[in-house]
């Protein structure tokens, strides 16, 4: 099939990528020109497993390709997606400019049917407001149909997802664009069960509701670990005996510094706004996005427990940057937030993490200016010399460090260990002085 996406960000790329590994013709637009400079010099402007390779074998074949030229592409598409960001506005709810942008452009692009599939995260209701501006913008009487098609990759394992999803979630009414659809995601055998036909408004829904309830999973699970520390019991073995539970299950209920990235914290914060613009108060998703913010200030309080509030002279270094392991995604990541936090006290950090220090310096750059922070050349340089270790992301190279050695490094053996990844008794046997979440 002719596929033409529009936005070649973390979702976008990865969409064209694996449908052009299904052997469909696929073109990626986007508007930000260093980004195709990158994409189109062979390389990938974002750091996701098996993405390079996937890239660089479809450009190859000439499978998939870049431009900024929004109507040639959409000329004779069968299918178009829109993948653009939907970022929060000032009131928290999902900014649509870029969408309703996109498409106006595709409308008044468009030569022949086609199906319009809003990939990016967008409120209930959206799909209608697509429409009315497609059809605004076409110059000639053609026939088009709007469908919802959330994704749900995870970043780190955006490839994995895409090529074997749980479920893909496809809300239409039209008979036609279902047919389009099945067609399209038919090349993944493993997707034809899974492939889940619903209206319009309830796809758009299904999105929230799933980042909603992980992030809910995840504040539930850190209030827990807030009142185990106050109760004296270790969240760990809480964690483990509720996750047996196959009603609960071990997914996100780990304890930590809170939820980041672009999503969870944005689309929570879009829902609370969706359900106030129905005169709802959603009080479940106000406390979770309460809980996460408190969350990530956590372990600075247990910083300056140990500590006192004045950091003056004192040295932290930070493993881990990215919001999670295996992207370089800096989004709304709270190791930002303990930077900033310690740094603020007058602490100097140096940070390391093997993936997201390029994307890292645009956020601490000012920081960095200021001589507060340094970026380290790997992760033992970032803690020589320094009052504490903080672990802020569970990349796997920070899982089983030699401890002795960063005992001999650091000025002073103390571990902050903000994703319950080390043994608090083994470490203490060690001589370190441990501080987890919830232990
Ligand atoms: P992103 O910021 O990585 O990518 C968006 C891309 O769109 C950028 O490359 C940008 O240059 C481009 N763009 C913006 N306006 C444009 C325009 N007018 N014309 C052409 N290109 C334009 O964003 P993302 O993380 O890929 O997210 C995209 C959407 O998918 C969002 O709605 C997000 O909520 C949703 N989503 C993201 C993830 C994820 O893990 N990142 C997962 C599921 C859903």
């Amino acid at each position: 099939m002719n596929l033409t996406i529009i936005g070649t960000g973390y979702v976008g790329l990865v969409t064209g990528a694996c449908f052009a590994e299904r052997g469909n013709r696929v073109t990626c637009v986007d508007n930000d020109p260093a980004k195709l400079d990158v994409l189109r010099a062979g390389g990938v402007p974002i750091y996701e497993p098996g993405l390079d390779h996937m890239v660089a074998r479809n450009v190859d074949s000439g499978l998939l390709q870049f431009t900024d030229d929004v109507a040639a592409a959409v000329d004779g598409a069968q299918v178009v997606m829109i993948a653009v960001g939907t970022p929060p506005g000032e009131d928290g709810s999902a900014d649509l400019t870029a969408v309703l942008a996109v498409a106006r452009a595709i409308g008044a692009a468009l030569t022949g049917y086609a199906v319009i599939v809003t990939k990016s995260t967008v409120p209930v209701g959206t799909a209608d407001q697509v429409r009315e501006a497609v059809q605004g913008a076409l110059t000639r009487d053609v026939p088009f149909d709007v469908v919802s098609n959330p994704e749900f990759l995870k970043e780190g394992a955006a490839v994995e997802d895409f090529m074997r999803p749980d479920r893909v979630v496809v809300g239409t009414d039209s008979e036609r664009a279902r047919d389009v659809m099945s067609e399209l995601y038919e090349p993944f055998s493993h997707v034809r069960e899974k492939l889940i036909f619903m209206g319009i408004r309830e796809s758009e829904m299904t999105k929230y509701a799933a980042n909603a309830m992980l992030a809910t999973k995840i504040s539930f699970m850190n209030e827990i670990a807030n009142l185990c520390e106050r109760l004296g019991a270790d969240v760990e073995a809480v964690r483990r005996g509720i996750g047996s539970d196959s009603r609960i299950g071990y997914s996100f209920i780990y304890p930590g510094i809170g939820y980041g990235g672009s999503c969870f914290p944005k689309d929570v914060k879009a829902l609370v706004r969706t359900a106030k613009s129905v005169d709802f108060d959603a009080h479940v998703l106000n406390a979770v996005e309460a809980r996460n913010e408190l969350q990530k200030q956590r372990l600075v309080e247990r910083i300056v427990e140990h500590f006192g509030d004045d950091l003056s002279g004192k040295t932290f270094g930070v493993w881990g940057l990215s919001f999670k392991p295996g992207t370089d995604d800096m989004r709304e990541a709270p190791a930002l937030v303990i930077i900033q936090g310690l740094t603020a006290l007058g602490a100097t950090v140096y940070a390391y993490d093997p993936v997201a220090m390029g994307e890292a310096k645009r956020d601490l750059q000012p920081l960095m200016d200021a001589g507060s922070v340094t970026l380290a050349e790997h992760q033992y340089a970032a803690a020589k010399g320094v009052d504490a270790l903080i672990l802020a992301t569970e990349w796997n190279i920070f899982r089983q460090p030699d401890f002795d050695a960063l005992k001999r490094l650091m000025a002073a053996p103390v571990i902050f260990d903000g994703r319950n990844q080390y043994n608090p008794e083994r470490l203490r046997r060690r001589g370190f002085h441990y501080v987890g979440i919830g232990r």
